[in-house]
């Protein structure tokens, strides 16, 4: 038996991002004892990164915004895939949720007569994003961690200890969640990063809100946390994730020098002013406006510059499609010879705004490129190209509490899936981060307060765990001894150039038998040294969750033979209305394991058809676009 630390709790939240913060303090406020536990330093998660803003119908800027309108938006954006649901209980309460963080001390830009700005964004039909210049994210973790001190001085006032209702575990990761006879989450498995000290907790209800997957990918925006940990941990545990195969590729990620090579440029400079040109000076989109957006988007520059002062009378610039289609078109000029020297195309601010303003607007767009490129982008282009940087699949869930089909284990963030669809609009990931994590907070303390008893964590199953971490250091069959770092970039590479943007049968099915070979080296990874400060043994872990992940993703995208958002196949180019009604749904073949890598089957499920009220939103046109007609049988529109 192997020692380690104990702890007990009523909800065990795993990632202090945007979601899991909410969901804390959730949590905390229903009274529940609460822990965080989070990879990175506490106040460090992803969510900092997030730059552009937070979509919400607010209508300060236009005041004929609605959640409806917000809810149309992002169902377009998602080519119809989205839960229907959570994009509807996202637009409703994306404003309230943003209101409340200013009552916790958050301050987002103003207009001039002080209210909340909102800038716009791609495929966001009027101004939405609430923004603090181009550092968002970094004001909503700022907020929310302020909020969970409070809490934790007001729970000092009452016990004498400032951790006594919600405790962050900082620098810990958790490797393996852990269930009861009955198939109940009972708690998690985990270490701490700087000493490598086991921990083991007890907690009846655990929400995943570990963020994405994107480091399984070369050339990506995502931080070092974004391993798939959540998404590999719910697998495990018997969840399902659904359409993996949806990943979406940002259009602009910055494309050089090569040490910086898929860092986000904000879309933020496009919704500001900025324009895409190709090498030719061309302002290339205006020819690829696809057909279910025909007549949405203006149609020529002249337009689309009026439009930025005069959105009444004319259309959006193409510039502002939704991404999937931007990176489709930045994919094709590079392809075809009208690329910038370093693979990329322009993304040109300086001409447009005086050089006082861009810094006023994108201060930390300005700083990025002045020191990591050398470039000032008051005064000349930037280059930039497609970059992975969000995963719309993930751990499918109930809309309104969060919980998957795990009794206990509930999800939120960007390692949930269906509120985004096939692709998402910028902005909607910290609404949903605050939607959702607050929702997935309730459900889980409503889920714990319904319990008979709590569920008991198996002995077992803790040293098996125990067990499974420490392999990397003395692996059963260490006669080849893998580098782990080596193997990391076999499967980056692999997963770039045969799951990227865009996808082939042939392709993928390469890419299949590629992991399947990983999956039998991972067994020999080898580390060195002790458990103390040692990030080869972290990545070592973390490879047995990008592999199972990297396996969803590609049969996932093997199976859907069509192409919608963020999932192109060039041997499917086309939108196939039966698939719409279809999701993906990934799960573990129990038993069939390779050194804690099980394997992973996907198979479809029928999607629920969206309330007669919702799809009364839209007009009969533009749903048969996506819809068979027999689901449209009973529109509103319909002639009887
Ligand atoms: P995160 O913020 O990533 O938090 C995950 C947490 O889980 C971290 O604390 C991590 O340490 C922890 N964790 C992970 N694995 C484990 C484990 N095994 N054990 C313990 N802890 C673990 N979206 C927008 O809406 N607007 C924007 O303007 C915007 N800009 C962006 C800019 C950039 C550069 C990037 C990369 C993304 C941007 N996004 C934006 C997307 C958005 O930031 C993310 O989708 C969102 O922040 C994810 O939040 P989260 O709470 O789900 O996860």
């Amino acid at each position: 038996m192997t020692e380690t630390e104990r702890h007990e709790y009523d909800v065990l939240v795993i990632g202090a991002g945007g979601a899991g913060l909410r969901a804390a303090i959730a949590a905390r406020e229903r009274g529940l004892r609460t822990a965080v536990v989070c990879k990175s330093l506490f106040g460090k998660a992803h969510t900092v990164m997030a730059e552009g803003g937070c979509a919400a119908a607010m209508g300060n800027a236009n005041e004929n915004d609605s959640w409806q309108v917000h809810f149309r938006d992002t169902m377009r954006g998602g080519k119809f895939l989205n839960d229907w649901r959570m994009a509807e209980l996202h637009a409703r309460e994306a404003p309230d949720r943003v209101w409340e963080l200013e009552t916790w001390g958050a301050l987002f830009d103003r207009t001039p007569d002080g209210r909340i700005s909102q800038r716009n964004f791609g495929g966001h039909t009027y101004p939405r994003l609430a923004h603090v210049g181009d550092r968002t994210g970094l004001e909503l973790i700022r907020t929310m961690q302020q909020r969970v001190v409070a809490l934790q001085q007001a729970d000092h006032a009452v016990t004498g200890d400032h951790e006594s209702g919600l405790r962050v575990f900082a620098e810990c990761t958790v490797t393996e969640l852990l269930s009861s006879d009955d198939g109940a989450v009972a708690g998690a498995f985990g270490y701490r990063r700087e000493s490598g000290r086991l921990l083991e907790f007890h907690a009846p209800a655990v929400v995943l809100a570990t963020g994405g997957i994107g480091k399984s990918f070369t050339v990506t925006s995502n931080s070092w946390e974004y391993t798939g940990d959540g998404q590999a941990l719910a697998l495990r545990a018997g969840a399902d994730l659904v359409d993996m195969e949806f990943v979406q590729f940002h259009p602009t990620g910055m494309v050089w020098p090569p040490s910086v090579k898929g860092i986000l440029v904000t879309e933020g400079v496009r919704g500001d002013g900025g324009v895409l040109r190709n090498a030719a000076g061309e302002r290339f989109m205006f020819g690829y406006v696809p057909d279910v957006f025909k007549g949405q988007y203006a149609e020529d520059p002249e337009e689309a510059d009026r439009w930025y002062t005069d959105q009444e009378n004319n259309r959006r610039t193409p510039d502002l499609l939704p991404r999937d289609e931007v990176a489709r078109a930045i994919n094709t000029e590079v392809k075809e010879g009208r690329g910038s020297p370093h693979g990329g195309v322009y993304l040109d601010i300086a001409s447009r705004m005086p050089a006082d303003e861009i810094k006023r607007r994108l201060p930390s767009m300005y700083h990025q490129f002045k020191e990591l490129a050398d470039v000032d982008i008051t005064a000349e282009p930037m280059e930039v190209g497609p970059t992975c940087h969000y995963v719309m699949g993930g751990i499918q869930v109930d809309p309104d509490t969060g919980q998957s089909r795990v009794p206990g284990l509930f999800a939120t963030g960007e390692c949930a899936g269906g509120m985004h669809g096939s692709n998402r609009l910028g902005g909607n990931s910290l609404s949903d981060l605050l939607v959702f994590g607050r929702r997935a907070g309730l459900g889980a303390a409503d889920y714990v307060a319904g319990l008979g008893r709590r569920p008991a964590v198996r002995p077992a199953d803790v040293d098996a765990a125990a067990a499974t971490i420490l392999v990397p250091f003395d692996p059963p069959s260490s006669g080849t001894g893998e580098n782990p770092y080596a193997l990391h970039a076999e499967l980056q590479q692999l997963m770039n150039d045969l799951v990227g943007i865009i996808r082939t049968g042939a392709e993928m099915t390469a890419a299949l038998e590629r992991l399947g070979e990983l999956r039998r080296r991972v067994r020999d990874v080898v580390v060195q040294g002790h458990r103390q400060y040692n990030p080869g043994w972290h990545l070592a872990l973390d490879l047995r969750n990008m592999l199972v992940v990297g396996e969803a993703v590609t049969t996932s995208a093997l199976t859907r033979t069509e192409s919608r958002g963020g999932h192109t196949r060039a041997d499917h180019p086309g939108l196939d209305p039966e698939w719409r009604r279809r999701a993906l749904l990934s799960r573990c073949v129990p038993g069939d394991d390779d050194a804690g890598v099980p394997r992973v089957v996907v198979g479809p499920a029928d999607r629920a058809p969206m309330r007669d009220d919702l799809l009364a939103l839209f007009e009969l046109s533009e749903l048969e676009k996506y819809y068979t007609p027999a689901e449209l049988a009973a529109h509103p529109a319909r002639d009887p």
